[in-house]
């Protein structure tokens, strides 16, 4: 009988996600319009909810897990041109930083006290009125700019681009998370790992007779441990 790999396992608990997420996302979209048939809106807090744990819990105790194995967009992007081609303004992650400042600024916005818990004399003013219609961005933001940005830099770029060098929710996974994956001593320098890596530079500092950790921005995917030929690649206890 033939060993499941790892990537068979990926690719299930990717497809598991993102089918929920669509069934999650065509509910969203029912309770925005007036229909008879639905209404309660529960699924915006089971959305966020997830959407919290897999950015802000999860990555303390498992790094870039959630990037790896289940986020929904994981399931299309891991599905085009694995290749690479990235060149020095995404390798230098500047980018990632001005996404994650603009994504903070929404954030901080939508979720404010005078934008959450106006008094009912507010909500008839031009400002106030503003503000809660920032709760829009939240539509805008993930739906019509960065799922079309990135298809566009998958097929441009390599299938995971937006993954390893621009999404602000992958950099909190960074920022909170701690290495996951060594490099032990058994590695022979085959460089088989880097020719499958999404993110090849992760691992360059590990290879070698001497090994050492993967950097802490691996998305934990697993391939590089599917095609290591001596099972070079373990987890950090
Ligand atoms: S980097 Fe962003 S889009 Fe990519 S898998 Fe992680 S959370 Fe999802
Ligand atoms: S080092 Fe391995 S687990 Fe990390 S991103 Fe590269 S292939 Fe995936
Ligand atoms: S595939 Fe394994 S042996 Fe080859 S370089 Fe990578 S970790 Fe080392």
């Amino acid at each position: 009988m033939s060993k499941i790999t790892f990537g068979e396992i990926r690719r299930r608990n990717q497809r598991t996600s993102f089918f929920l997420f669509l069934i999650l996302f065509i509910l969203m979209l029912l309770s925005l319009i007036q229909n008879p048939w639905y209404k309660a809106p529960l699924e915006w807090y089971f959305i966020s909810v997830l959407g919290v744990i897999g950015a802000f819990i999860l990555p303390a105790k498992f790094g870039r897990h959630y990037c790896g194995q289940y986020c929904p967009t994981s399931f299309i992007a891991d599905g085009i041109n694995p290749v690479n081609k990235a060149g020095s303004i995404l390798k230098s992650r500047h980018l990632r930083k001005v996404f994650v400042a603009l994504f903070a600024a929404i954030f901080i916005i939508t979720f404010s006290p005078w934008n959450m818990a106006l008094p009912a004399s507010m909500t008839q003013t031009y400002w106030a009125s503003v503000f809660t219609k920032f709760w829009i961005l939240w539509i805008i933001c993930p739906f019509i700019i960065a799922f079309p940005l990135i298809l566009i830099l998958a097929f441009w770029k390599g299938g995971r681009t937006w993954c390893n060098y621009i999404c602000p929710w992958g950099a909190i996974g960074v920022a909170l998370g701690s290495p996951q994956l060594l490099v032990t001593a058994k590695c022979t320098s085959c460089k088989a790992c880097t020719k499958v890596c999404p993110q090849p530079e992760v691992l360059v500092g590990a290879i070698g007779h001497q090994g050492g950790q993967i950097d802490k921005n691996c998305l934990t995917c697993l391939k590089c441990v599917d095609v290591c030929p001596v099972q070079a690649i373990e987890w950090i206890k």
